[in-house]
């Protein structure tokens, strides 16, 4: 018996690796890749980007008609600010970052970037504008030079060199046997989740876009290591418009404005303090998160993001 059960246990461990790296990858291709039924209209202008206002108006949307998943979502995110999406899971927030990718079409209402239909423009340009630091970045077997260099094609090492400083992954791949060639990735050296994810946020900033979607982006990590990429986030929104996903509101606390989804609606938006101060469902949610976890609780209204 035990001679049996020892060998499949092993492969059970390696199968659950193989089927998590798949699992991945697909969330990756869901967000870089398009359906075919998304095309460019003939003719289609690139986007132009002014300030990077981003603006859902009456916003709906259902994967299968029968179930209305978005009921008329109208929201404002002005150039340069930082919009916090929160809510139960299933509330439909995941598929405003959807949307606002344009891997999907609104069925009703919406969605202007500088006034500029998202229907309208090509999605190259679409999708040039907007940065994605996805819940899991997803390693290459390569270098950690390529890996970083994949956010822009044909950027320089000095270029990358400066997007790890920001993502403050610069003087860990320093103390790496051979710095920026180490391969990292399941052949090369296995980065912890808070490795991938500054990876995930120098390939970003490496690309530069003027729009940024956070989805839960620091759900997968501990507090501390949350508490350190949160300061890395934070950099790289500055002077940039940013939606953010968010699953532990102390990382949201310092947003411009919070939104919070309920079935696909909104049910409240304010700052904190006000969503505080309203004792609605946003301050209920923050009640029961701190009870959970008090050592979460952020000093309240301390200012980041401008
Ligand atoms: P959240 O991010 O707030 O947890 P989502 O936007 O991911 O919520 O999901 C909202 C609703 O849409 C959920 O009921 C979910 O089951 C459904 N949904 C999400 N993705 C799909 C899909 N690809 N096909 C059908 N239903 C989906
Ligand atoms: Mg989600």
């Amino acid at each position: 018996m035990i001679q049996i059960t020892m060998p499949l246990g092993f492969l059970g461990t390696v199968y659950r690796e193989i089927r998590q790296a798949l699992v991945d990858m697909g969330d990756m291709f869901e967000l870089l890749h398009q359906p075919a039924e998304i095309t460019d209209v003939p003719g289609a202008p690139d986007l132009r980007v002014t300030g990077g206002e981003v603006v859902l108006d009456d916003v709906r949307f259902a994967y299968d008609a029968s179930r209305p998943i978005l009921k008329g979502i109208s929201l404002t995110v002005p150039a340069g600010q930082t919009v916090a999406l929160v809510g139960p899971s299933g509330s439909g927030k995941s598929t405003i970052g959807k949307l606002l990718f344009r891997f999907y079409d609104v069925t009703g209402g919406a969605i202007r970037i500088d006034g500029q239909d998202i229907r309208g423009v090509t999605q190259k340009s679409l999708h040039d504008a907007i940065g994605v630091v996805p819940q899991d970045t997803v390693l290459f077997n390569d270098t950690i030079r390529y890996n970083i260099g994949y956010g822009r094609a044909g950027a320089t090492d000095d270029e990358i060199i400066a997007a790890a400083r920001a993502a403050k992954i610069h003087d860990f791949i320093l103390s790496l046997p051979e710095g920026y060639d180490t391969t990292v990735g399941e052949r090369g050296l296995k980065l912890s989740g808070g490795e991938k994810q500054r990876v995930g946020i120098a390939r970003t900033v490496l690309k530069n876009p003027p729009i940024l979607l956070l989805d839960e982006a620091t759900s997968a990590l501990d507090t501390q290591t949350e508490r350190d990429i949160q300061e890395s986030l934070n950099a790289m929104g500055r002077g940039r418009t940013v939606i953010t996903i968010a699953h532990r509101l102390s990382t949201v606390a310092d947003a411009d404005m919070i939104v919070v989804l309920e079935r696909g609606e909104i049910v409240e938006q304010g700052r904190h303090e006000d969503l505080l101060a309203r004792r609605g469902r946003y301050a209920a949610m923050w009640a029961r998160q701190s009870a959970e976890d008090p050592a979460e609780e952020p000093p309240a209204g301390k200012p980041v993001g401008q």
